[in-house]
């Protein structure tokens, strides 16, 4: 069965020889059309969450007309349809992201995958004296869980600094892996900052000292080709609401011995051989890990996202974003009193920023009167930014449907919105 539409498979979109038509991508996302406030939407919004093509929103829409039924249960015709869909996508994921579909737990996003990882495995294994080992610009959902770890376990947290312009500071990373770190959570790219880790260099490095590694792939996956196979790490988190699919749905990628000496997170139906009072013998991962009914619409529209991510082409992808990144950077750089937080070389397209004399909410909301939709806050990293000695900053996040012309028109409501505040 096929959940897609045809527009998917035919015409690719991306010409990769005679480069990209980003006109007609931009048309494949109906949101973007739309005005707020009287004014054509500028959505730069995009590593909080992403806009979705027509090919996914259409996916879904015929999953619930055509084949809506359970997945694993029944063996009506609908039934097989669509636990042939569910794992159909998990099938696309798992090439998306190079690594084998039986690996691939599917869940409802990053939060979830890596709460998988502190309760499944870090929980029955760390004790008083372990170190967990967290850098300094992960996002809460990648601080937070390995707190509640520590709590219960007696573990501690150690934390890995950062450089001025928000690389990891490598050399302070190393010398922290001492005997007693057991795990270490790294972002791939920092939400806030843009920075690209060396995830590879890292987790070898972990590895040589036998430190188990779980990488936040959540701002990778939508920007980066990937290949979480030769990255050499242990778990690797994805979310599929910033990568064009829908919300609550994502993946936890782990090694297979992993997931197999892993007791289940959540129990329930779907996960089980067989139950009885005298006990449970639980399904193979990554069944295992799926207790109850997935979000079956939700990952099939994950799988169109796959497929449409991959007409465009992820190689085409970060040379547009990285050329919008070159000219939003130079557009803001050019505003007086303007600070950009985060300038590591070969970053993604994510610009925090202040503007001297204004508050990032108060810009925020002038911007959105201008129909250009930005972040302000703390981005739930609240660690970073006391880094930087900020209670907030302004967000700009771009994807590959953004233009130029986008740009020019958030610079300009910038300076405009800037001059009213006085
Ligand atoms: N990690 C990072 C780096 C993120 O940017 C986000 C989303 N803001 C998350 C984790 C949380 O992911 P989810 O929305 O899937 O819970």
């Amino acid at each position: 069965m096929s959940t897609l539409p045809a527009a998917v498979h035919d015409a690719a979109l991306g010409n990769h020889e005679g480069g990209v038509d980003w006109n007609r991508v931009r048309a494949d996302f109906p949101l973007l059309m739309r005005e707020v406030h009287g004014k054509p939407l500028v959505y730069l919004d995009n590593a909080n969450t992403g806009q979705k093509p027509l090919q996914v929103i259409a996916s879904q829409d015929e999953f619930y007309r055509r084949h809506n039924a359970n997945v694993s249960r029944a063996v009506h015709a609908l039934g097989t349809e669509a636990t042939e869909a569910y794992e159909a996508a998990r099938g696309k994921l798992a090439r998306f992201l190079n690594v084998r579909p039986e690996e691939l737990v599917l869940c409802s996003g990053t939060t979830f995958a890596i709460n998988l990882v502190a309760y499944s495995w870090a929980l029955p294994r760390l004790k008083a004296g372990d170190v967990i080992l967290v850098s300094r610009m992960e996002h809460h959902a990648n601080i937070v869980p390995w707190q509640l770890v520590a709590q219960r376990t007696g573990a501690t947290i150690r934390v890995a600094g950062i450089l001025p312009d928000g690389q990891l500071d490598l050399d302070a990373l190393y010398k922290a892996m001492t005997g007693e770190v057991k795990l270490l959570a790294v972002a791939h790219v920092s939400n806030v900052l843009g920075t690209v880790n060396p995830v590879r260099e890292i987790c070898r490095e972990a590895r040589r000292r036998g430190i188990t590694t779980v990488v936040d792939g959540s701002q990778a996956a939508p920007h980066l080709k990937l290949d979480v196979a030769a990255m050499g790490c242990d778990f690797y988190a994805i979310t599929g609401h910033k990568m064009c699919g829908p919300t609550g749905t994502g993946a936890l990628w782990a090694r297979r011995d992993l997931l197999e000496s892993m007791p289940p997170f959540i129990g329930g139906g779907e996960m089980i051989k067989e139950v009885s009072f005298d006990g449970t013998v639980f399904n193979d991962p990554p069944h295992k890990f799926e207790a109850g009914t997935p979000n079956i619409a939700g990952f099939v529209g994950l799988g169109a996202a796959v497929d449409y991510l991959e007409s465009v082409g992820m190689d085409a992808i970060a040379a547009r974003e990285s050329e919008l990144l070159a000219h939003a950077t130079e557009a803001l750089q050019a505003i007086p009193g303007l600070r950009i937080f985060g300038t590591a070389p070969g970053k993604a397209a994510v610009i925090s920023f202040l503007v001297e004399g204004a508050h990032a909410h108060d810009l925020a909301t002038l911007l959105d009167l201008e129909g250009v939709a930005v972040r302000s806050g703390q981005h739930c990293a609240h660690p970073l930014l006391q880094f930087f000695g900020v209670a907030a900053t302004l967000r700009a996040s771009l994807a590959f449907y953004n233009t130029h012309d986008e740009i020019d028109r958030f610079a300009a409501a910038l300076v405009k919105v800037r001059r009213l505040l006085g």
